[in-house]
């Protein structure tokens, strides 16, 4: 590793615009090389991600204050996102299956309600880390309905000659709005700019909503919206079997990855500190050689609140992408490359299980609540056309069983619903711990009363007969089915 920075960095000396070339990726990576270049060459770019940061930190603390959250609909205490897979293709093995399509879709619902299995303490998850595993509580389906309104697979392939040499050329052509639809191009392979045969693999480019200040330097298209993705990290089955020789995305983590910056998750090691001035060379020049390295400890800093790379406060500061060359996973707790004391945390190891991180696919495990957040403030923004009620409806994703559940103001959350036995009541934002808890049946008639412990609540409703029933807390009413 230190022969290869070495090498590196009189790469970059010689030719600092053309420094991707002489460096050698032997793994596989996103776009972080590709997003260094572009902040280096548009320094401006920081001060509005200063901003929008800024503002990013208002929403979730808003957020979490109980006040402006969406008025939407959550389907069995799930955000739904219909998505569509556009499967650009040359006749070859890009042309994927359905088979395996249906399998990423199976696997991301997994990761994205946290029912995982790969969840073992000390051995997948460092034990320090366990608190603060976060549940997105998302559902994908497939779209049924085109933009049109006419009924569809929602998987649609398209036949292009570019298909094993694509960025953002050919997606706007095939997107479908994409505030409506997740858009997921699949790609024979990814040829980013100025990133030729540097012997890597770029598996996915997935940009941050478009109103991201880092998005534009990529493009200002919106139809460039949604998940880029080669066809092999697609699923785990067929061509997803062998991704870079490797069986490594048995669990379809990079599609998880992508998916997290669709989501407005940077990586645990991004830092593009905003102490560089990129008009000085020698700031340009630590800012580049970050990414190998690794200036990732150093803080950002926002009227007085200190920050870490990522901009999230829960994964702890990383110097550097972690990637071994190994088939193995390194040893959670392991890897600690920053020292940084981080208030109300300390000096904790790297989160080399994070998704946002680069470790294979089979090594990633969580996304954190602090990286939550942030998914809750993007579907709270920008975001928050996909999942509403009418959408749902128009892109025909909607079950017959389905029971739409206006969240406004209640301000927590009952799941599963319906429920047969278990149900369980969370405090969405707001602090209800020690708080009274109420279930009356339909005619009024109190049936149960109990406590919300640390804002949770799990109760046993086997005993009640089938229908409705109304949950009280603080005045607020939310209401469930037993089945
Ligand atoms: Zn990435």
């Amino acid at each position: 590793m230190v022969k290869k920075s070495i090498i590196i960095i009189s790469a970059l000396f010689i030719s600092f615009t053309g420094f991707s070339q002489h460096h050698e990726h032997k793994g596989i990576t996103c776009f972080h090389e590709i997003l260094m270049k572009k902040v280096a060459e548009n320094p401006q770019v920081l001060e509005q991600l200063d901003k929008y940061e800024a503002e990013m930190r208002d929403h979730i603390a808003k957020m979490k204050s109980g006040k402006g959250m969406a008025t939407d609909t959550l389907i069995n205490g799930k955000r739904i996102i219909p998505v569509v897979f556009h499967i650009i293709h040359n006749n070859g093995p890009e042309n994927i299956s359905e088979e395996q399509i249906m399998t990423c879709l199976e696997l991301a619902n997994i990761d994205l309600n946290m029912e995982n299995t790969d969840t073992v303490l000390g051995v997948n998850t460092y034990e320090g880390f366990s608190g603060r595993r976060a549940n997105p509580r998302l559902e994908l389906r497939l779209a049924r309905l085109d933009p049109d309104g006419n009924p569809t697979s929602g998987i649609i392939r398209h036949e292009d000659a570019n298909a094993n040499a694509n960025t953002y050329t050919d997606m706007p052509q095939y997107a479908w709005d994409a505030t409506k639809y997740l858009n997921i191009f699949s790609v024979g392979a990814i040829t980013v700019e100025g990133m030729a045969g540097t012997g890597g693999t770029v598996v996915g480019m997935s940009l941050f909503p478009p109103t991201n200040p880092l998005t534009a330097m990529f493009t200002s298209d919106p139809n460039c919206d949604g998940v880029l993705i080669r066809h092999d990290a697609i699923g785990n089955i067929g061509t997803a079997t062998d991704l870079v020789g490797k069986g490594i995305n048995a669990q379809n983590r990079s599609f998880t990855h992508e998916f997290g910056h669709y989501m407005n998750l940077y990586h645990t090691f991004q830092n593009l500190s905003e102490d560089w001035d990129m008009n000085n060379q020698s700031d340009q020049m630590d800012m580049m050689l970050t990414q190998f390295m690794g200036t990732g400890c150093d803080t950002v800093s926002y009227g007085g609140t200190k920050l870490y790379g990522d901009y999230v406060d829960d994964t702890p500061p990383v110097t550097a992408a972690t990637q071994d060359e190994t088939n193995d996973c390194l040893p959670v707790g392991s890897v600690n490359t920053c020292t940084n004391n981080i208030p109300g945390y300390g000096d904790e190891p790297d989160m080399i299980e994070n998704y946002m991180d680069y470790q294979w696919g089979f090594c990633a495990n969580m996304f954190t609540l602090g990286q939550l957040d942030r998914i809750n403030a993007t579907l709270d923004g920008y975001r928050r056309s996909l999942w509403q009620y009418e959408n749902l409806i128009e892109t025909g994703v909607l079950n017959y069983n389905d029971i739409p559940e206006q969240i406004n103001d209640s301000g927590f959350e009952l799941y599963p619903n319906p429920t047969n036995d278990i149900l369980n009541i969370k405090s969405k934002s707001v602090d209800f711990d020690n708080a009274q808890v109420e279930l009356y049946d339909l005619s009024g008639k109190l049936l149960l009363n109990n406590t919300l412990q640390e804002n949770t609540l799990r109760i046993d409703v086997s005993g009640l007969a089938s229908g409705f029933y109304i949950i009280k807390i603080n005045g607020k009413s939310e209401k469930f089915i037993k089945k």
